[in-house]
């Protein structure tokens, strides 16, 4: 039986109806595994955090992960070594490059408890890290968005894919637990000095 001109257009167009509905549950599933590994190695930056804090140092922590395999580690020290450069994204960026003895970390993705500071953002950039997913937002002085995008400018020959709030709330919650006992220990004038330094 021949079909009209009707019948063949309603079957082209069923076709293509179910060619972008099998592409949209195939994107799906990747973020949703792409979501998944985010969430697994932000809880390792999370466990970074944790040992800043365990040292009294404002809980930040950073991993980079390449190949589903995480080859730096880091958390703020920047008392403990008494070094602005001990930031947990440089320790970590510093820690990938000698593992890969490469300081090119294109094809890695940074996790990262708080959106990252000037110099870290910097250093991501020029480290040509591909990928960057943050839990807390920093307002007061993040660099990854909120007052600039050091990660995304145009003008750079290096832009990094981001994502943000994966884990915001365990990461902010963490922040808000150390302020919190800080202000008990130090009284409230010191504890709010340190979180300026950090937050502000
Ligand atoms: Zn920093």
């Amino acid at each position: 039986m021949k079909m009209t001109k009707q019948e063949k257009y309603e079957q082209r167009q069923q076709k293509k109806a179910a060619k972008a509905e099998k592409e949209r549950a195939e994107r799906e599933l990747r973020s949703d595994k792409q979501r998944k590994t985010d969430l697994k190695y932000m809880k390792s930056a999370i466990t970074q955090a944790k040992r800043a804090y365990s040292k009294g140092e404002v809980p930040i922590g950073c991993v980079i992960v390449r190949d589903g395999k995480i080859i730096g580690r880091g958390y703020n020290r920047r008392n403990t070594d008494n070094s602005t450069l001990s930031h947990a994204e440089i320790t970590a960026i510093r820690k990938a490059s000698k593992e890969l003895h490469d300081w090119r970390l294109d094809g890695c993705t940074l996790y990262v408890t708080l959106e990252p500071c000037q110099m870290c953002a910097g250093a991501i950039v020029q480290a040509r890290i591909s990928r960057v997913v943050m839990a807390a937002d920093n307002p007061k002085a993040g660099c990854g968005g909120s007052i600039i995008n050091l990660l995304q400018m145009d003008q750079f020959m290096h832009k990094a894919e981001v994502e943000r709030g994966i884990m915001k709330e365990e990461a902010s919650e963490l922040l808000s637990r150390f302020f919190e006992e800080l202000r008990v220990k130090k009284g409230e004038e010191q504890s709010a000095q340190i979180k300026n330094d950090w937050i502000n």
